[in-house]
């Protein structure tokens, strides 16, 4: 993990958010190859959940949204953590983590029984003590003021704390403004704000991050078991097609005590992360009919769904698969990750073995030489070829051996060195970032060659 961070940091995909002012916790800020990564996941979960399907149609709603609808969701109440703070050292922690580490046991929302074990026996695993506050708790709705000026009513309004809500309120839009029927689904990629108690592992657990979220609405008496199984499996292959192995995954069912009482199943796909072992990456829950009929109520709009076929009148009830964009990321970063040999002039490289599709830089193009103008000027010929159709990066800086390993680094799949042969056959060498063999391929191929390898 350290090694990853810190590659991070140098090549530029990811960096400790404020760092100038000194930092400021779980913020971290997406750098230039990091931004590029995380565009392509993002087009690779629409192109698969929206593009490839005629069920399922996209949407982009507000942040801030009316604040009824966390009241009505139940968020404004219930969306709390236990918080719990060292009175000797101060630093707070998530009761509900610490009695959970120490016992094993899981005690949602039974805040007097973690005091109790708390004071019983578990010391801060900061400084050792034992002086505990009361656990208290903690919404983690980030909450913002509406309105600017003294005089008016002071109004509170939510960031959002899932991007679920927003969908919800435009289901019927959405119905009434395209040819959607049963089963179908509304999908949403956006921010969401948490107030997370206990940050940190990276990229993990942020308090500003994004999801990628489907409602899938489907009749109520459908045969909802294999529906789900498929989302799960749809969401396993994603988690596959951002590189994860499949040992390195698995599903977690929340045993049914503990369900919400809508609730009729809800699985974790978790990965193996290198901290703490396996841990939440996406969700899926059956939700009833709990969000229609909830903002039904509330509204006084009824949510409900007309099947002209039947001519019958009802509400659907939602299968919700959830992606969090920035653990996939971490996967993607994770599982790429790979260091080969110590010592640089022995071969050894570090190498980030991205997907294909997925690499910020598809193609590096090298002049042999940087004081050799022809050279140069050829290269860039290539490089304003290539540039118009897939992410390019030129680099004419130390020796042919460096770049390359500047471009393992950030996983470039393909470099191309134009050298003095060149300006004589008209040919270009390729080399390719996994096998690390090289080939010529003729330039006026060259396009060609690139759009069946990077497709
Ligand atoms: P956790 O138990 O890890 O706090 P959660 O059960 O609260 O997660 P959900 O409410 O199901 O998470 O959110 C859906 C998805 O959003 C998660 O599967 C995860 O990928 C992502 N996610 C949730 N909280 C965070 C966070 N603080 N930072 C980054 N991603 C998050």
């Amino acid at each position: 993990m350290d090694k990853l961070i810190a590659l991070c940091k140098r090549r530029g995909f990811i960096f400790p958010g404020s760092e100038i002012y000194g930092g400021f916790a779980n913020s971290y800020t997406y750098g230039p190859y990091g931004v590029e990564l995380r565009n392509n996941i993002k087009k690779l979960w629409w192109d698969k959940f929206v593009h490839q399907r005629d069920d399922i149609v996209g949407m982009d709603g507000p942040i801030i949204i009316h604040p009824r609808v966390w009241v009505a969701s139940g968020h404004a109440e219930g969306f709390n953590d236990a918080l719990v703070e060292c009175k000797n050292c101060h630093k707070r922690f998530r009761a509900d983590h610490l009695v959970e580490a120490a016992t094993g046991q899981d005690l949602e929302g039974q805040i007097e029984e973690m005091k109790r074990l708390l004071d019983a026996g578990i010391d801060c695993p900061s400084c050792q003590k034992r002086d505990w506050t009361d656990v208290k708790r903690f919404n983690m709705m980030f909450t913002t003021k509406l309105n600017t000026t003294e005089e008016e009513a002071e109004s509170i309004a939510y960031l959002r704390p899932e991007t679920a809500g927003a969908i919800f309120i435009e289901f019927k839009n959405i119905l009434d403004s395209s040819r959607v029927k049963l089963p179908f689904g509304i999908a949403q990629i956006g921010k969401a704000f948490r107030n997370e108690i206990v940050a940190g592992n990276f990229i993990f657990r942020l308090r500003e991050f994004e999801q990628m979220e489907i409602e899938y609405f489907i009749r109520p008496d459908a045969n909802w078991e294999d529906l789900f199984e498929q989302w799960l499996q749809l969401q396993e292959e994603f988690a596959h097609e951002l590189g994860a192995k499949p040992d390195d995954l698995r599903r977690f069912e929340h045993p049914k005590e503990k369900l919400a009482f809508y609730s009729r199943k809800t699985v974790d796909i978790e990965y193996r992360f290198p901290f703490g072992g396996f841990k939440e990456l996406f969700g899926l829950a059956h939700r009833g009919d709990y969000d229609l009929q909830n903002h039904s109520r509330a509204s006084g709009v009824p949510l409900e769904y007309y099947d002209s076929e039947n001519n019958e009148r009802f509400m659907p009830h939602i299968l919700e698969p959830t992606f969090g964009l920035d653990r996939a990321i971490l996967l993607c970063l994770l599982a790429a990750h790979s260091e080969e040999g110590t010592d640089e002039d022995a071969g050894g490289r570090t190498v980030m073995r991205f997907p294909k599709r997925l690499a910020p830089v598809k193609i590096a193009i090298f002049p042999l030489l940087k004081n050799k103008p022809v050279l140069v000027a050829r290269a860039r010929e290539i490089f304003d070829l290539l540039k118009r159709h897939h992410v390019c990066e030129f680099d004419d800086n130390g020796n042919v051996g460096k770049r390359y390993r500047r471009q393992d680094e950030i996983g470039t799949p393909y470099c191309v060195t134009i050298d003095f042969q060149s300006l004589d056959d008209q040919t270009v060498t390729v080399r390719d970032r996994d096998s690390m063999s090289q080939q010529r391929v003729a330039i006026d191929g060259l396009l060609e060659f690139f759009n069946s390898q990077l497709l």
